[in-house]
């Protein structure tokens, strides 16, 4: 995957490397400078499962497998992982649940795991999005608002404006919802994964 900039934005969410589904996750473990993101969506709500606490995902492709979370504490750990929200498993690789397959959830360290507020259509609208902000040469360059290229401010997902009224008019039109998936994308964007 070509590494994006502040101005471009290159990231390809379809990178099998990078975004595996569950029929292309590596076969061996990583090495300590490779990174890979299984990012699911949360389709049921958690329940008791041999080895600890989980629920129902669906990747990218569609397949459907349990996550199971066998921290400590379970149950409280799993509670931001609601319906309609994403799992992105760090590194995850297939346990064998007999007689299906899914993930063991045995860290709750962000490192291996986190959540994204929004579901896998609206993380494919945001990442549309930045490309096409990024071909029009508007990524990172000028205000998500009004397009002005003056007196940059950035948010803290690097969406950028001309001022606080800008800023203020995006946040309550959706970007309440959409900064926190944004600046994963951003993150991703920039990371080298290999
Ligand atoms: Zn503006
Ligand atoms: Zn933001």
């Amino acid at each position: 995957m070509i590494i994006g900039t502040k101005t471009r934005y290159t990231l390809d969410l379809e990178d099998v490397m990078c975004f595996p589904d569950n029929n292309h996750i590596p076969a061996a473990p990583p090495a300590p400078d490779e990174r890979w993101v299984i990012v699911t969506e949360v389709l049921s709500n958690p329940a008791p499962r041999p080895g600890g606490l989980g629920f129902v995902v669906k990747d990218k492709s569609g397949d459907r497998f349990p996550v199971v979370f066998a921290t400590p504490t379970a149950a409280r750990d799993v509670r931001r992982y609601k319906p309609g929200r994403l799992i992105c498993l760090v590194n995850g690789s297939l346990a064998d649940f007999r007689p299906q397959l899914g993930y063991f959830v045995r860290n709750k360290a962000s490192a291996y795991m986190f959540m994204l507020p929004c579901n896998l259509a609206m993380l494919n609208r945001l990442a549309a999005r930045l490309r096409a902000q990024s071909d029009a040469g508007e990524f990172g360059q000028c205000c998500n608002v009004c397009k002005a290229h003056t007196a940059l401010r950035s948010c803290g997902c690097r969406t950028r404006y001309c001022g606080t009224e800008c800023q203020r008019t995006d946040w309550n039109n959706g970007h309440s919802r959409e900064c926190k998936v944004i600046k994963a994308l951003i993150v991703w964007n920039r990371t080298e994964w290999w």
